[in-house]
């Protein structure tokens, strides 16, 4: 019987790639370079919970972390009905941990990272003074990102636009895909159009879970509103209004 041993570079554990080695009937063979397809769903959710982790500790330490008790509880509440429907709408996200958290910090807005980690901003929920629906778009919106994989996409697309990053650890491409002008300049597009997805499959999975869509929409409106420069786009969303145009348009589909 033939057996097969194989050693192959872990973007988890942050090794830097190289060829890979397999043992066929104990021959050495050379295998083909990891192909997008090795960066696989677990590994990009534990690259998450790691910074997830670390983000929480850096919040918490500068005294930002979780400070109201009831509005995380009411968030909280609205999400428990997302998240239920969003494990029927998408199955292979029922086992996930989801998590949320929130910072009262000025400048944080709210996030996503795979596998079900949130944090949301209750300086920006409350400066937007969002009703229990319009918070439920929100969360939809950060939650559709989520089961959307929406962060291996980014990876994927960052390796496909730089491929000798092939040769790096996982670890250095999270950091600059975050972090690195050149990754986020050239990740624009993807990440307005990643924006676009998790606004149109955020108002359905909150209309499936019993919200109204015309008062999810509400939730654009403040956003457009609010803003500062509603016609323009920023470097990674959309322009609000434009936003809000979408939502509605696509609540008068979803009400017919
Ligand atoms: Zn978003």
């Amino acid at each position: 019987m033939s057996f097969v041993r194989l050693v192959t570079c872990s973007f988890l554990l942050g090794l830097t790639c190289s060829p890979a080695h397999a043992y066929i009937d104990d021959k050495p063979v050379v295998l083909p370079r990891p192909s997008l397809s090795s960066l696989t769903s677990a590994q990009v959710i534990a690259g998450a919970e790691k910074m997830y982790r670390q983000r929480l500790s850096d919040i918490e330490q500068a005294g930002y972390l979780d400070k109201d008790e009831a509005f995380l509880e009411r968030a909280k509440k609205i999400a428990q009905v997302l998240i239920h429907q969003a494990a029927q709408d998408y199955p292979d996200t029922r086992h996930w941990q989801w998590e949320i958290h929130s910072t009262s910090e000025q400048e944080e807005s709210a996030y996503s990272m795979a596998g079900g980690k949130i944090l949301l901003s209750q300086f920006q929920v409350e400066r937007l003074n969002l009703n229990e629906t319009e918070l439920a778009m929100l969360l939809s919106h950060e939650i559709a990102h989520a089961v959307l994989e929406h962060n291996r996409l980014e990876y994927e697309q960052a390796l496909v636009l730089f491929p000798t990053w092939h040769q790096r650890s996982f670890e250095e491409l999270e950091e600059a895909v975050d972090n690195d002008e050149s990754f986020l300049r050239a990740l624009a597009p993807l990440s307005k159009q990643q924006e676009e997805e998790a606004d149109t499959a955020g108002l359905k999975l909150a209309q499936g879970a019993g919200f109204s869509v015309h008062s999810l929409v509400n939730f654009y409106k403040k956003l457009s509103r609010n803003s500062a420069n509603p016609n323009f786009d920023s470097k990674s969303h959309p322009a609000p209004a434009r936003r809000w145009m979408a939502m509605r348009a696509l609540a008068q589909t979803l009400s017919q």
